[in-house]
């Protein structure tokens, strides 16, 4: 079978690899149908943060089941499914407390870019939609496998209640996701950062009512002035870096809430400042599993269309362009059809 394989920063190539089969009971295999590439991965690409050389990549995928281990009860073969980037079980503490990126028995999805994937924990892991997805719903349930449900959980980390004022920072797929998710959630007004026409429309079709183009300090003022001085209610953070996490806590008022997402690259918060701003702070890998049923049933019902984040969509043999289109922003995010 054909998969990605990263052998060096800006190198990404379609081998071929060994089939993936069923190793311990509880595994399922899957028949990829869609996958795509994910900012995190851009920054392995970009050689910010270290990868295994000569590894398999990728870590979204939609797809069949082909085969199960002789412990898995509820997937069955010939069931579409999605699974978030770890693999969990679904009934340890921690998974319970609705944390399964926290699964004390997870494991990292990777090599998702591939034409088949080994999920283990198979009945913890995937959710199976109601029936065989229409074609132009393939999208949309690719996001749920990470980017849709990181968004989803920057919302439900800050704490997005019905009438709030939200900040969305970062306008990657993530923050446009988070932007969706915090107009689902009843935030009366979403306003999106952004500096890109192309995101700045997405954002407005997703349920932004405002845009803000400044960043930094200058964004933090403006967010000030648009709220009476006083800041947000909920601030989702969907970059990583410093700039984006003080712009975030900055942009919050007292009692407030920011939802972290974006993956720390040198962000550094000073405590003391946290301590008088009174605001909360949530983040970390999204829990995708916890909000996979509901976000199932929004997107079977038409309610959400985050597929609309994929702006490109090429055939799995040109993953290495995927990658490049999106290092080079001129895509927003890729889909991969196998
Ligand atoms: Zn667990």
């Amino acid at each position: 079978m054909r998969g990605a394989v990263f052998h060096a920063p800006g190198d990404v190539r379609l081998e071929e690899r060994p089939a993936p089969t069923v190793v311990d009971p509880g595994d399922a295999v899957l028949r990829t149908v869609a996958t795509c590439v994910c900012g995190s991965d851009l920054w392995y690409y970009r050689g910010i943060t270290p990868f295994p050389e000569s590894s398999p990549i990728g870590h979204e995928y939609v797809g069949v089941v082909e085969e199960v281990g002789g412990e898995v009860a509820t997937i069955k073969p010939g069931q579409f499914v999605i699974g978030s980037f770890f693999a969990s079980d679904n009934t340890c503490a921690n998974c319970r407390a609705g944390y399964q990126s926290s699964c004390l028995h997870r494991e990292l999805m990777l090599g998702c870019q591939a034409e088949l994937v080994r999920v283990p924990l198979a009945d913890g892991t995937l959710v199976a939609t109601p029936g065989e997805p229409a074609a132009e719903l393939v999208p949309t349930l690719l996001t749920l496998s990470d980017v849709m449900g990181t968004g989803w959980y920057a919302a439900v980390a800050a704490e997005v209640k019905p009438g709030a004022t939200v900040v969305v920072v970062g306008d990657g797929a993530v923050g446009l996701c988070a932007v969706l998710a915090a107009a689902q959630l009843g935030a009366e007004r979403v306003i999106a950062m952004s500096r890109h026409e192309t995101r700045q429309k997405l954002a407005s079709a997703f349920g932004a009512t405002d845009i803000v183009t400044e960043r930094g300090d200058e964004g933090v003022a403006r967010v000030k002035d648009m709220t009476d001085g006083v800041g947000a209610d909920s601030v989702l953070e969907c970059v990583g870096t410093h700039e984006s996490m003080l712009q975030a806590l900055r942009s919050t008022r007292p009692g407030g809430n920011v939802g972290f997402v974006g993956v720390p690259h040198g962000a550094d918060l000073p405590v003391e400042e946290l301590f008088y701003s009174h605001v909360g702070l949530r983040g970390g890998p999204a829990p995708v599993r916890r909000f996979l049923p509901d976000m199932i049933e929004r997107a079977w019902d038409g309610r959400i269309d985050p597929g609309r984040v994929f702006d490109l969509t090429l055939p799995l043999e040109q993953v290495a362009d995927a990658y490049r289109a999106m290092d080079e922003r001129r895509a927003i995010k890729v889909l991969l059809r196998p």
